[in-house]
């Protein structure tokens, strides 16, 4: 069998190697319970241990006060695009949008369909998606306002998050939830798929301020309330055990082995300024996202034609470097360096680069 190769992938991603270590060793025999802890029971004290641990660990990293609920639901990002409107959009109001590509798109045709009204306040369509709007006014009375803070088959993330005059914030960081610190006070729910920054497929991470819970209707199917979730610690129903497991090793490695988000972000900057020098200084490559839009986890870039991206990415999978295709939608390059890519893979990647240009250019 050939080694493990530097894993650039969009989504499921790459994992620490510590934490997929650590699974191995437990894999057979969790803390002495003579069984896998996907073989547990999700009632047991093994499986509570695990999802209290999981979320003392969100609420430490995020800084997030007793406002905040933490919940593991599943149905992925693309759930939460529904479940937000039904739950938080009530009759007669309507919710602002920022679109900022597919995701975007996708979310606010969710809320549309239910006929719920979906005000897109601003959007970058105009030129692609390849940057984040700025100045946007968001309306008064909205019932939250949704933006996408990574946009992750676009390589574009907002630096800041905008001022929305109080209105509660609702944001889809399944790209980028953990790369950095921020405030949390301006937001009313975040959710994050696990596939790209914080373990396997199969969870998805919300947090919810407590006064947004009370907009929930009663009338909504059980499964589709959030209050059913932060009623009943997640386990309503059987959690993903096995994908939430994974995700709390990844968060103690976050906090234990990096050392928080503050640590994350400087090297997730250093990651990223790396691979853009690198774009920029070629005058081979083309970075497709604005300067100040740039994306710390998702750098996207053009070859001079599309059958030098067909050799690069062919190349570049000979080097031992994987998943540097785009997005099918979109074509051309695209380096996914998400928390658990090392910044030695990012080295091994720009030589590669430059190589290429040299021999191609
Ligand atoms: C991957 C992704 C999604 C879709 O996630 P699923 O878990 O597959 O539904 C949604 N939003 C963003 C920003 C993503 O990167």
């Amino acid at each position: 069998m050939k080694g493990r190769i530097h894993n650039f992938n969009a989504g499921p991603a790459a994992h620490p190697l510590p934490v997929l270590k650590e699974i191995q060793v437990e894999f057979l025999n969790f803390k002495d319970s003579g069984m896998s802890i996907m073989e547990v029971s999700h009632r047991s004290r093994w499986f509570e241990g695990v999802i209290q641990d999981a979320k003392e660990r969100v609420r430490r990293l995020l800084e997030l006060d007793e406002n905040f609920h933490i919940v593991f639901m599943q149905g992925g990002a693309s759930m939460q695009f529904c479940t937000i409107p039904m739950n938080l959009l009530p009759d007669g109001q309507s919710a602002d949008y920022v679109n900022t590509g597919t995701w975007a798109t996708k979310a606010i045709k969710e809320c549309t369909i239910q006929g719920k009204p979906a005000k897109v306040v601003a959007s970058s369509e105009d030129k692609g998606f390849s940057y984040i709007p700025g100045e946007i006014s968001f309306s008064p009375d909205a019932a939250y306002a949704h933006i996408t803070s990574n946009n992750t088959i676009k390589g574009t993330q907002w630096a800041s998050f905008p001022d929305t005059g109080g209105v509660p914030l609702v944001c889809d960081m399944s790209s980028d939830i953990m790369s950095r610190p921020f405030d949390v006070s301006p937001f009313g729910l975040i959710y994050a798929g696990a596939q790209k920054n914080l373990g396997p497929a199969g969870a998805t991470l919300v947090i919810i301020r407590d006064d947004m819970l009370k907009r929930v209707p009663e009338d909504l199917p059980t499964m589709l309330k959030y209050t059913t979730y932060t009623g009943h610690n997640s386990m309503f129903n059987t959690p993903p055990c096995f994908a939430v497991y994974t995700v709390q090793l990844v968060l103690k490695w976050l906090e234990e082995t990096i050392g928080g988000l503050d640590k994350m972000e400087q090297i997730n900057r250093e990651k990223a300024s790396l691979l853009y020098r690198t774009i920029d200084e070629s005058g081979f490559y083309r970075g497709t996202a604005d300067e100040g839009s740039r994306s710390m986890m998702n750098v996207t870039f053009r070859l001079p034609t599309e059958d030098q991206e067909k050799q690069f990415v062919q190349q570049a999978l000979e080097h031992g470097l994987s998943g540097l295709k785009g997005h099918r939608s979109v074509g051309g390059c695209r380096a996914s360096i998400y928390n658990a890519t090392s910044l030695e893979g990012v080295k091994v990647l720009v030589d590669f680069m430059g190589e290429f240009a040299r021999t191609n250019g």
